[in-house]
């Protein structure tokens, strides 16, 4: 597997995106929604790279059944684990936006449950698969389209351990 984003490379970058997520959101109500199971390594890091108080909910949404590097046509969200998010400033994390579909369904799930402003972040967006019209407020990387594991990404629940971020070739080695 090629090495795309080093694990030092992220660590600096997380820091970069919670110094801004804190200016924005110094004195207001935030809180972190985050899609699993993608975003676990990345929330995790960030969360205490924000220094000012928030709370976390989180999504459970999956769209690749498997082995499989491109998604389903069934986009499933679980929702039990999300806060109530009325009156809140909400920062809505996810892994990597790759078509939007994920993103652009829960943005619009956020705001009509009554958040007060609905910001999403990213660390990955993949370039040229978008369908899906939705703008990051926060972006980690930008990257090319190809099939990343790591630091929280899977190919058929594996990899997610890996400190990097890695393209997978073709036979998922
Ligand atoms: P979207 O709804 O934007 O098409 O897809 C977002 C979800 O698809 C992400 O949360 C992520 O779980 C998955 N995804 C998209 N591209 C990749 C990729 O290159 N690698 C992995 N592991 N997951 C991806
Ligand atoms: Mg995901």
């Amino acid at each position: 597997m090629e090495i795309l984003i080093s694990e030092e490379a992220i660590r600096a970058r997380v820091v970069e995106l919670g110094r801004a997520i804190e200016d924005e959101y110094r004195d207001r109500q935030l809180t972190i929604v985050a899609v699993l199971t993608g975003s676990l390594v990345f929330l995790a890091d960030l969360m205490r790279q924000i220094r000012i108080p928030h709370r976390v909910g989180l999504y459970l949404a999956s769209s690749y059944a498997g082995a499989v590097t491109e998604p389903g046509p069934e986009l499933r969200i679980d929702r039990r684990f999300q806060p109530d998010v009325a009156g809140r400033d909400v920062l809505l994390l996810d892994d990597i936006l790759d078509t939007g579909r994920t993103l652009g369904t829960l943005a619009t799930g956020l705001r009509e449950q009554g958040a007060a402003s609905v910001r999403v972040a990213v660390l990955l967006r993949k370039l040229g698969r978008q369908v899906v019209p939705i703008e990051p407020d926060y972006v980690g990387f930008e990257i090319p389209d190809a099939f990343v594991v790591g630091y929280g990404l899977d190919f058929d629940d594996d990899y997610r351990h890996l400190p990097y971020i890695a393209v997978l070739d073709g036979r998922g080695q």
